[in-house]
């Protein structure tokens, strides 16, 4: 039994209510009535006589378990009244009364298989307990329960699990005292919750033998009709299990007015860390900052310098901006870089507005704060093309860009619908009409500058503007790839230098504001930190908006963010040890349907194969793989074999480059393809089986090219 069949997500609180029930009735049986199933083996029970049987079986049984609660307290607690205490409940082993037993009990019913649960819990009521309160814990968190409707949910629970408190802020073990700190002005109040109090050193990694920490700080409007803004400060943990978690947490009226302040618990916390390390339950790890990804306004409030707006609000080089358009731009791409020593010892008085906390951390605090790409790129250069596109000024001249007529507009909408149906799973959201782009999330320009982009495009924009185009494509492809990103930096380097210097001409001076300038800077960054994946906001920012999710109504927001987060924190705690699934392969769809080839025969056939970032599946969506040699495939069937995992594969016919500017874009391993080969191929799943987004092209001339094609390009990234 797990919390899935008791309540079912989605479900009315009515619903709900007669759904636990009617489950917890026939849940009764077992649960209450361990002999119940040794009487029913007995030869000796009159089945002409269920009800007396059952009813003599009930008191017996009652009997037992008041023995047994004496047992193990020493006390003298009636099974039957509410007052009975959780601790002695049930039990029947003293040692079964510690903490540890829970996450023991709850690790049994997290099994797929269910088959013997019914039967091995009848022998075991001792876990009935412990799970019920850890899975509604669980589930209540999960789905974002209404504490009135959990509250009722408890009453109604209680007679037939006394054990169950009636308050919902027991069960969740909600924090009930805590100290909120008023900032200067009375404008906002801070709560610091703690880097260390975040990090659970078991989910970890070991290596590198120090934990690199990453910051996030930005600012979110909580409520449209209202000022008031929420002031994160998240730390995430590179390579980690973790998610990102809350380390300290303003919220009043606009940014908090005095950063030292704001900052102050933040800072000596850090300090203490990076000085000292951390220990848990006997584990060590030395601590190092990886570096703060935040967008430019939030990295020019935490340095306390000027904006990308200033005329030297690059925070990576030196140069001068110049005002053009009515903004300050950026033209050069090789100006002076800005050192962490020349920050230290502001060389470049102009580009600074004060002094700043995070000074007396002795962290880099040029190299320090990285350039995050969602901002930057997606939300910045992309969008910003885009729009160029669509309401751009008109010109002739194909060499510029400029407004798309409204019949090319409409074509590419249409041809991101009809992509719709193709993009994999791993996607977040399907592609949407350029009508809606006032909309696009992040995700949405991403997936428009590396997967569909190149294929919408293409013949639409003027060959010049489409060129310039992948430019950008590619060369953040490279940087977002893992090995790529290292192998060809230089190359990425020049690919996004050439198209901030191509874009002056084809989209005017005015289009080189600070986003597009600092893509020269990108690579470097790369260096530093990674690829762009490991360094981006897209985490930070999926964690922002369940951070939102927690307020529920406008009065006292923090106090509420505050209790949600102890809450959580809580319920990690006690199934912590249940989390064991640390990215194994998972198959499932078992088929006998083949195609089977002679060398795999008895192989077992399945239809999906899952591992973390990445599902392969028999569809026309999730099918597409690339082999060793990065050959693209389809999958047309998944075996296992002697503990080995294979994809039944076609290959293609015709192979060739989807693109050829900036490279021949097999280089990027990024095909065109039609044809398959009817014979079928045996490819060993290993680490390097790519995913690839499959896509149809749109087909120029629909009579005389009866072939389809299609553009196969790797998936890039865990989280799309
Ligand atoms: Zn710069």
């Amino acid at each position: 039994m797990n919390e899935e069949s008791i309540v079912p997500a989605g479900f009315s609180y009515r619903t709900i209510r007669r759904r636990v029930q009617s489950s917890v009735a026939e849940s009764m049986d077992w649960l209450h009535n361990p002999a119940y199933v040794q009487v029913e083996a007995s030869t000796s029970v009159d089945t002409s006589e269920p009800c007396d049987t059952e009813v003599v079986v009930a008191e017996s049984d009652m009997l037992n378990l008041a023995t047994d609660e004496s047992e193990c307290s020493g006390g003298t607690c009636d099974f039957v009244t509410d007052n009975c205490s959780y601790d002695c409940s049930y039990s029947d082993d003293t040692d079964n009364c510690s903490p540890g037993s829970e996450s023991l009990s709850y690790d049994h019913v997290d099994v797929d298989d269910d088959d013997n649960s019914h039967s091995d819990d009848a022998h075991k009521p001792e876990a009935a307990p412990v799970v019920i309160n850890v899975a509604l814990t669980e589930w209540a968190l999960q789905h974002d329960i209404p504490r009135s409707a959990l509250r009722s949910l408890l009453a109604v629970l209680k007679p037939f699990h006394p054990e169950l408190p009636l308050d919902p802020r027991t069960l969740l073990k909600t924090p009930t005292s805590y100290e909120l700190k008023t900032l200067a002005g009375g404008q906002g109040k801070y709560y610091h919750f703690g880097i260390s109090a975040g990090i659970t050193l078991e989910k970890c990694p070991d290596s590198p033998s120090c934990l690199l920490l990453q910051f996030n700080v930005d600012g979110l409007p909580l409520f449209k009709s209202s000022s008031t803004e929420l002031w994160p400060i998240l730390c995430y943990v590179r390579r980690s299990q973790l998610d990102p978690f809350v380390v300290g947490l303003y919220c009043g009226k606009g940014k908090p007015a005095d950063i030292f302040e704001y900052l102050d618990d933040f800072v000596k916390d850090l300090s203490k860390v990076l000085a000292e390390g951390i220990t848990q339950n006997g584990i060590h790890r030395h601590v190092e900052l990886d570096c703060f990804v935040c967008d430019a306004p939030a990295r020019a409030y935490l340095k306390n310098v000027k904006t990308f707006s200033g005329y030297y609000g690059c925070d990576k080089c030196t140069q001068e901006g110049e005002y053009v358009d009515g903004k300050v731009t950026f033209p050069l791409t090789n100006a002076p870089l800005r050192t962490d020593a020349d920050f230290e010892n502001r060389i470049n008085e102009e580009h600074h507005r004060g002094p700043t906390p995070l000074s007396s951390l002795n962290i880099g605090l040029v190299t320090g704060f990285a350039i995050d790409y969602m901002h930057l790129v997606c939300l910045g250069v992309v969008r910003r093309m885009v729009n160029f596109w669509l309401r751009g000024p008109i010109h002739k001249d194909i060499d510029r860009a400029g407004r798309l007529p409204g019949n090319a507009v409409a074509t590419v909408s249409s041809r991101l619908m009809s992509l719709s149906d193709a993009v994999p799973r791993e996607f977040a959201r399907k592609p949407r009409t350029l009508n809606e782009i006032d909309r696009w999330k992040a995700t949405e320009f991403r997936q428009l500058l590396l997967y569909t982009g190149p294929v919408v495009f293409a013949g639409i924009l003027s060959a010049t503007v489409f060129n310039h185009f992948m430019l950008l494509s590619v060369g953040i492809l490279l940087l977002c790839d893992p090995v790529f990103c290292c192998e060809y930096n230089q190359y990425a380097h020049d690919l996004l230098t050439a198209f901030v210097e191509q874009s002056a001409e084809i989209y005017g001076p005015g289009f080189l504001v600070f986003n597009v300038h600092c893509l020269v800077h990108l690579a470097a960054e790369v260096q530093l930190h990674g690829n762009l994946d490991n360094f981006s906001a897209f985490r930070f920012e999926n964690f922002l908006k369940q951070l939102k999710q927690m307020v529920k109504k406008a009065h006292l927001p923090l106090p509420q963010i505050v209790r949600r987060i102890g809450e959580k924190s809580a319920a990690e705690k006690s199934y912590n040890k249940c989390i064991s699934d640390f990215g194994g392969i998972h198959l499932s769809g078992e088929h006998y349907n083949g195609p089977v080839p002679a060398e795999l025969v008895g192989a077992r056939q399945f239809s999906q194969l899952r591992k973390p970032g990445m599902t392969i599946a028999l569809n026309d969506k999730d099918c597409c793989v690339l082999n060793d040699h990065a050959q693209p495939h389809i999958v047309q069937n998944i075996l296992l074999h002697n503990g080995s995992h294979f994809l039944v594969c076609q290959s293609f016919r015709r192979v060739s480059d989807l693109f050829n500017q900036p490279l021949p874009s097999s280089g990027v391993r990024i095909y065109k393809v039609s044809r398959l080969h009817a014979s079928h191929t045996v490819i060993a799943f290993s680490e390097n089986t790519q995913k690839c987004a499959f896509l149809p092209l749109p087909t120029t001339d629909s009579v005389s090219n009866r072939t389809a094609e299609f553009a196969v390009l790797p998936l890039l990234h865990g989280h799309h």
